[in-house]
């Protein structure tokens, strides 16, 4: 059993303090934001994170995981302290440090023994090296230290899940010391046997926007194709079916779509570039990765101009889904925004319904108007727009939907509709690279 602190209470720290402490360790989560830790200690999950408050009430009752603002007491009370706060995307690219070194001086400060830093956040090549200077400068007391990176992979909308049985760990560090206590702390997914790569923090840093910058590249990639279909005459669905069932290839995110959102493959893929340029190589692949999916998140934009006969001037358009994904309220980088936008740029007004991120979403589009379901999203529309593919999107009422609707025009930015289903009820359907011969 150690004795952790999680710095930062987000999707990553929250899941991750909660389920370190599900592993048997005992863990204090801190953040900076009160109403945040006072929300926590009242049992309540400040976002939308299928079965985490299950996880979080669990280890609270048997007495594993509490919460607190005190970043200095919690460094002075823990062995270890993992930062998990965020790293967004500063200029040109570049990753914004500022959290990670706040937390990183904070630790210096009220250190007085051992500890080991672990850093969950993704953050640049080098980031372990100059954690361990910036501590080395604001400690009052010099004492020993270690900086390890820990990258974490899950993913919104099954973090608990992913958390509890990844893929695989990875765990960077220079010393045997700091190694063995995180050994120590995963005991449960070395029993599980699950992978874990052992190396360095330089390795363990890249490793993770290597990663995410696979997966955003093979969704450019697919998006690319789609492309290519609409103009020969090819169904992208068929296409990367086919792909897919090649096992070298594997038929996960190889789905054409509105482009990649979220909170990590926007910016790690753009950190990734500039990491690159830094040090003197190349990610020319990456680069390209992130301009087709800008122009994609635009071409919706234009898809749904054209379905409405080539003016949205004055029209009113309904939006299904605005989360980046389903199964989250995470809005950030989401494509609704650059389709929002650009329609309501356009003179049209927008209306919209998403189960769980209207809240999230209001805050970012105050000009769109927000209902409470998918027929009141549909109710006297011009076009309607699936934007973000919830399950509950996926079996509607479709003969009340075009009766509700102005004109029965649908664009299905995420392919999950039948084409031949929704002409044969008299919609006109768009999809995303479903090129008709
Ligand atoms: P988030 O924005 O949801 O949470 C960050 C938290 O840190 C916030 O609650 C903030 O108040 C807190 N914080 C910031 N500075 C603090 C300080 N000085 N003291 C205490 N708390 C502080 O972020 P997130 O989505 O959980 O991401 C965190 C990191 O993990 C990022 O580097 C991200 O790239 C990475 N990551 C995210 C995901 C994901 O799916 N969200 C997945 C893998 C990795």
């Amino acid at each position: 059993m150690h004795k952790i602190a999680v710095v930062g209470t987000g999707y990553v720290g929250l899941v991750g303090g909660a389920g370190l402490a599900d592993f048997g360790n005992h863990v204090v989560c801190v953040d900076r934001i009160e109403e945040k830790i006072e929300q926590l200690r009242r049992g309540e999950i400040p976002f939308y994170e299928p079965g985490l408050s299950d996880v979080v009430l669990r280890n609270v009752r048997e007495g594993r995981l509490s919460f607190t603002t005190d970043l200095g007491t919690a460094v002075r009370e823990n062995d270890v302290v993992f930062c998990a706060v965020g790293t967004p995307e500063g200029e040109e690219g570049r990753v914004d440090l500022s959290q990670v070194d706040a937390v990183a001086r904070e630790i210096g400060t009220h250190m007085d023994g051992y500890r080991v830093i672990v850093q969950k956040s993704t953050v640049p090549v080098g980031t372990a090296r100059r954690l361990r200077k910036i501590i080395e400068e604001t400690q009052s007391t010099p004492v020993e230290f270690d900086v390890v990176s820990n990258p974490e992979f899950l993913r919104e909308g099954s973090a608990v899940e992913d958390f509890m049985r990844p893929d695989r760990v990875v765990v960077g560090a220079d010393s045997e010391r700091a190694m063995e206590i995180m050994r120590g702390i995963y005991a449960p997914l070395y029993i599980n046997r699950t992978p874990i790569v052992e190396t360095t923090p330089e390795s363990a840093e890249l490793i993770k926007y290597a990663s995410n910058a696979f997966l955003a590249t093979k969704i450019s990639f697919i998006n690319e194709v789609a492309n290519v279909c609409e103009n020969v005459g090819a169904d992208v669905q068929v296409v990367s079916y086919a792909m897919g069932l090649d096992k070298r290839i594997g038929p996960k995110f190889l789905h054409a779509g509105a482009g990649y959102g979220g909170s990590c493959f926007p910016k790690d893929t753009k950190a990734l570039v500039h990491i690159a340029r830094e040090a003197g190589a190349e990610a020319r692949i990456v680069d390209a990765a992130v301009g087709v999916n800008r122009e994609q998140k635009e071409r919706m934009v234009t898809k749904v101009v054209k379905a409405c006969g080539g003016d949205v001037s004055g029209k009113t358009i309904g939006l299904l889904g605005l989360a980046f994904k389903p199964n989250t309220d995470d809005m950030r980088y989401a494509a609704s925004i650059v389709l929002a936008e650009g329609l309501r740029d356009k003179g049209a007004a927008i209306k919209a319904f998403d189960p769980v991120a209207a809240e999230n979403a209001r805050e970012l589009m105050p000009f769109i108007e927000y209902v409470d379901d998918a027929y009141d999203a549909a109710e006297g529309v011009d076009a309607l727009v699936l934007v973000t593919e919830w399950n509950e999107f996926r079996q509607l009422d479709f003969d009340r939907l075009k009766n509700a609707m102005a004109s029965p025009v649908v664009i299905d930015c995420r392919n999950v509709y039948d084409p031949d289903e929704f002409e044969s009820r008299g919609f006109s359907y768009e999809g995303v690279g479903r090129g008709r011969p």
